[in-house]
């Protein structure tokens, strides 16, 4: 079974050899044993399903939230030569009857189903009159009550095992903590499942994090020194953020879309499929875009707000360069934030068992913000992974961080809290430390306290880098109502007392401006460059002929490998990785003609 299986990937793939763990899966689905599978975005979940699909009799049914991807999921499979369908509420009922033939006649290798269709009782007993290979179920981290993208029918799915008990079911998630492991595990029923971990690790992504200043200028700065013709996301909290930050994009002369929950359904589309289609296109949106996007050429994810757990922050993130590729994970990071988003989660009406979790993962991300040590170390312990050596790609180790000893600082800005009655904000209480008299600090008779002006050895801006520091580590709480007043935390004792000391961050002016990352086309000879537009034009071409992204044609890294190797013909051409059976037929001579013709252009130099 399994050179069965290595044979469809060579075939119907084109691919040599299975990446790890995928052999391990594919060999206990075809087994017919269960598996939960925890890979990295990029890491190559799909064929963990999709080959023990092709090779097990029966149609392997997969279940995902992400109804948007569906029709180019199957699209893309049909170039493949694989029968592919979905169902959800997005086809019209003639269609869904045709899916529904075809499944009962036994005709598909995978169908694609969203949860609440899978439910229904009739689709259910459809399925109960159905050869079934085994249920997939994508993106298994949205049966965690707690996470940020819990779907309520998920739930349900354990239905799954209990009326198909000889069926093989494999769950998949490329985001899960210890807690939502378990819980996935719980709720699924996959108590009897195989567990395959594969490393978090996504090296190809350069990590980070810079103090905001200015976040738009030093957006623009980021985008015209390091990706001028790339695609990428930037993420925003808020909707109004992220129509006033598509504006100025585009007014600076980007191709900028915005995105958010409060678009209609037709703009949403229209502008993701913009993104997925063409190509330089940059997304402005809140959290609401970019579940399942599988464009694999995303160069950069840019963050102007902090995002509320290390998750959502690994996740966001996760969606630059799943081709492998070099991609950014840049973020700008301020005071602002986390007062913001410390107000956000005290203010809300979630119970106090909650909010506890989500206190704790904040924690961990403003700890990942502040941390002076390597961030890709800090971000793979957090999932479990604490043996990671420094990376080398990220900009605390590109450009390590300075500390400094804070803790006479802290005392002052902790005693200037205290005595102006902890009923005031950052800049009042800065005011206060820097001895200026305002008519507020004179009206309040603050000019008088012994605090007054004792923080003249620092300017404005080291101040707020300590408050910044200082509310991080919850050494200051913030009120959640009114002006962010500041508020002694009992875990400032040992400090005041003196029994602990303080290191600091030292804040860059500008970080991140040298050791640029390079991009695919810079690397390239110049012959190899116009081989590698010619190549990309037809793919643009057919793609657009076929109304698929381009990278459903082929992806870059195909692209790449044939500017490398040079095919000459359609058997040379099959040995470059991603070129199987179905599209050599489709595309191999329009390939091949490019090649030729370049090769004609290169002789006549
Ligand atoms: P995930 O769902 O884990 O994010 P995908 O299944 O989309 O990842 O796979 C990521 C990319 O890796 C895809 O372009 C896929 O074609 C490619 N890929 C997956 N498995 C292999 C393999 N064994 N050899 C080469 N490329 C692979
Ligand atoms: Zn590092």
């Amino acid at each position: 079974m399994m050179t069965l299986a290595l044979q469809r990937l060579q075939n119907t793939f084109g691919y040599d050899s299975f990446r790890p763990p995928q052999d391990q899966v594919i060999e206990a689905l075809l087994a017919g044993r269960d598996a939960l599978v925890l890979m990295p975005t990029g890491g190559g979940k799909s064929l963990c399903y999709q080959l023990p699909a092709l090779v097990r009799d029966g149609v392997g049914v997969v279940v995902s939230p992400l109804i948007a991807l569906m029709e180019d999921q199957v699209r893309a499979l049909s170039l493949l030569g694989i029968r592919a369908a979905f169902l959800n509420s997005t086809l019209d009922t003639e269609s869904a009857w045709q899916v529904e033939g075809a499944l009962r006649k036994g005709e598909l290798d995978l169908l694609y189903i969203a949860p609440e269709r899978l439910l229904q009782p009739r689709t259910l007993e459809l399925l109960h009159h159905c050869r079934i290979a085994l249920f997939a179920i994508d993106e298994a981290h949205c049966v965690s009550q707690w996470g940020h993208d819990f779907r309520p029918e998920y739930l349900k799915l354990s239905a799954l095992h209990e009326q198909f008990p000889a069926v093989p079911r494999i769950a998949l998630t490329a985001t899960a903590d210890a807690r939502t492991r378990q819980e996935i595990i719980h709720r699924l029923g996959l108590e009897q499942a195989e567990v395959f971990v594969r490393g978090f690790d996504r090296p190809n992504i350069r990590y980070r994090i810079t103090q905001k200043q200015n976040a738009r200028s030093q957006l623009k700065r980021f985008l015209e020194t390091e990706h001028p013709n790339d695609a990428g996301i930037v993420y925003c909290l808020s909707r109004r953020k992220v129509e006033e930050t598509a504006q100025w994009l585009s007014d600076q002369g980007w191709t900028a879309l915005p995105y958010h929950a409060g678009l209609s359904a037709e703009v949403r589309q229209a502008h993701q499929h913009r993104f997925l289609t063409e190509e330089g296109v940059v997304v402005v949106a809140t959290i609401a875009f970019g579940m399942g996007i599988d464009k694999p050429n995303v160069r950069f994810v840019a963050h102007l707000d902090l995002p509320k757990s290390v998750e959502a922050y690994y996740q966001e993130t996760g969606r630059a360069g799943r081709d492998g590729e070099p991609a950014d994970a840049w973020m700008v990071y301020g005071l602002q934030d986390v007062i913001f988003l410390r107000q956000m989660l005290e203010g809300s009406d979630a119970g106090p068992e909650q909010k506890r979790i989500e206190r704790q993962r904040l924690e961990a991300m403003l700890g990942l913000c502040e941390i002076t040590t390597c961030r890709r170390q800090s971000l793979l312990a957090y999932f479990g992974e604490s043996e990671h050596p420094p990376c080398g790609n990220c900009d605390t180790c590109l450009d390590p961080v300075e500390t400094w000893d804070g803790t006479e600082a802290a005392r002052k800005a902790l005693s200037a809290v205290y005595r102006t009655g902890q009923r005031f904000g950052v800049s009042y209480v800065i005011d206060v430390l820097l001895g200026k008299t305002t008519e507020k600090v004179t009206a309040n008779g603050h000019d008088r306290l012994s605090t007054f002006g004792i923080g003249t050895d620092l300017d404005l801006k080291a101040w707020r880098s300590l408050f910044r520091q200082l509310v991080a580590r919850g050494l200051l709480e913030v009120d959640t109502e009114g002006y962010g007043a500041l508020r002694l935390s009992a875990a400032c004792r040992p400090l005041l007392k003196g029994e602990v000391c303080l290191e600091l961050r030292q804040d860059k002016r500008q970080s991140g401006g040298r050791r640029r990352q390079v991009s695919t086309d810079q690397r390239l000879t110049l012959p190899q460059r116009e081989l590698w537009e010619a190549l990309r034009g037809l793919r643009r071409e057919l793609a657009e002929q076929q109304d698929v992204p381009p990278y459903v044609i082929f992806h870059d890294a195909t692209l790449l490998e044939m500017v490398q190797r040079q095919p000459g013909s359609l058997g040379q051409l099959a040995q470059v990785s991603g070129v199987g059976k179905s599209k050599l037929e489709r595309y191999g001579d329009a390939f091949l003609e490019v090649l030729q013709a370049h090769r004609g252009d290169a002789a006549d130099l």
